[in-house]
C-alpha cells in the first residue's frame, strides 16, 4: 500500500496530524505497525490504528490466560498475587473505611477482592473482556461494569480513589476517559497511574523489540514529565511518581533481549500465560533454555532497575495524582 492511500496519523491523546515516525515493530501475529510521535502534545502512539479484528484476535483467550487464571507456571500466579495484595495494602492506607474505589480495567477482580478483605469499602470495577469480567462477577462485593467508561455511569464526585493499573496505555479516547476521571472523583481525590515509560533506557535501547510496546495493545505513550504536564493541564497535581517495580521491569529487559535473538517476539511471556499455540516452533527445550536464562538474570536486572529508578529510566512508572478541582 502506498503511503497517500493510508489513513492519516492522527495522534490518540490529542487529534493533532502532525507526527514523525520513531520506529517499527511487528506483533505477535506479524502485521507491521509505526510508533509515531505527537508534534503538539508529545504523546506516541501506534499506527495504523488495530482494527476491530485485529484488536479482537489480540485480546483472545490467551491474554487473559486459558485456566482460571493468568499466569499458568512458574508459580508466577502466585507472585503477582503478592504484588496484587501488596498494592491493595497501600491503597487501604490512603483513604479511611467506606470511601468509594474505581479500579478501571479491574481484570479478574482479584486487586479489589484484596481491598475488601482489608476493610468496608465501596468496591466498583470495569472490565471490558468477557472472560475476565466473567471471573470478576463472581467476586459479589464489587460492583462490576462490562462496558467502557461513559459520561453517565456515575455521578459528580462520587469516588475517592480511582486506579488505572496498566490500563492507560490501552484506552481508545484516553483524554475523554480523563475528563470523565476528573468529573467523577472527589476534590482532593486520589487516581493512580502506572504505564510503561517510553522514555526508559529499556526502551530507547530495544524499541520495537520492547516487551512494554506489546503491539497492537499498547495504543499510546508518553515520557513521564509529558504526562505529568498533560495531567497538570487537566487538574491533576502530582503527588508520587515511583519507577522501581520488581513486578514489570526486570522481566521488561529480559523478554526484550530475547525478542532481540527470536524471530517472533514474547515466546516465553506467551508460554507463561499458557499459551501453548504461540510460535510452536520454538519446542520444550528452546523455552526451557529462555526460562533458564530468566531465571539466572533476573537478579542482575533488579540490580540494573535500582539504578534505572533513580534517573527516572526505569520501564515502567506509577504516578499518584491528586484532583485539584474545588
Ligand atoms: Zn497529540
Amino acid at each position: 500500500m502506498v503511503m497517500s492511500e493510508k489513513a492519516k496519523a492522527i495522534c490518540r491523546f490529542c487529534g493533532s496530524e502532525h507526527s514523525d515516525s520513531k520506529f517499527k515493530a511487528i506483533d505477535t501475529f506479524d502485521t507491521l505497525y509505526e510508533i509515531r510521535q505527537c508534534a503538539e502534545c508529545r504523546c506516541w502512539f501506534l499506527y495504523p490504528p488495530p482494527t476491530e479484528e485485529q484488536l479482537s484476535q489480540a485480546y483472545n483467550k490467551a491474554y487473559y490466560g486459558a485456566a482460571e487464571e493468568k499466569f499458568t507456571f512458574f508459580y508466577v500466579e502466585k507472585l503477582l498475587d503478592l504484588f496484587r495484595r501488596r498494592r491493595a495494602k497501600k491503597i487501604v492506607k490512603l483513604v479511611p473505611e467506606h470511601s468509594s474505589i474505581l479500579d478501571i480495567g479491574c481484570g479478574n477482580g482479584d486487586f479489589l477482592n484484596y481491598i475488601s478483605k482489608m476493610g468496608n469499602y465501596q468496591l466498583y470495577g470495569i472490565e471490558r473482556d468477557e472472560i475476565a469480567s466473567k471471573r470478576a462477577a463472581l467476586k459479589t462485593n464489587i460492583h462490576l461494569q462490562s462496558t467502557a467508561l461513559s459520561e453517565t455511569d456515575f455521578g459528580e464526585n462520587f469516588f475517592d480513589i480511582i486506579t488505572l493499573i496498566h490500563v492507560f496505555e490501552h484506552l481508545w479516547s484516553p483524554e475523554q476517559t480523563l475528563s470523565i476521571i476528573s468529573n467523577i472523583l472527589k476534590p482532593g481525590g486520589i487516581l493512580i497511574i502506572t504505564i510503561p515509560n517510553i522514555g526508559s533506557w529499556q526502551a530507547k535501547l530495544f524499541k520495537g523489540n520492547w516487551l512494554h510496546l506489546d503491539p497492537p495493545r499498547h495504543l499510546l505513550f508518553f515520557e513521564p514529565n509529558d504526562l505529568i504536564r498533560i495531567m497538570q493541564e487537566k487538574g491533576f497535581s502530582l503527588v508520587k511518581e515511583q519507577y522501581f517495580s520488581i513486578e514489570q521491569n526486570p522481566f521488561g529487559v529480559i523478554q526484550s533481549l530475547l525478542n532481540l535473538v527470536c524471530k517472533k517476539r514474547e515466546v516465553l511471556y506467551e508460554r507463561m500465560k499458557g499459551n501453548m499455540h504461540y510460535a510452536p516452533e520454538y519446542g520444550r527445550f528452546n523455552v526451557f533454555v529462555q526460562k533458564a536464562f530468566f531465571m539466572l538474570h533476573f537478579p542482575l536486572f533488579i540490580a540494573t532497575d535500582i539504578i534505572a529508578a533513580l534517573f527516572k529510566r526505569s520501564g515502567t512508572v506509577k504516578f499518584t495524582f491528586k484532583n485539584t478541582k474545588s
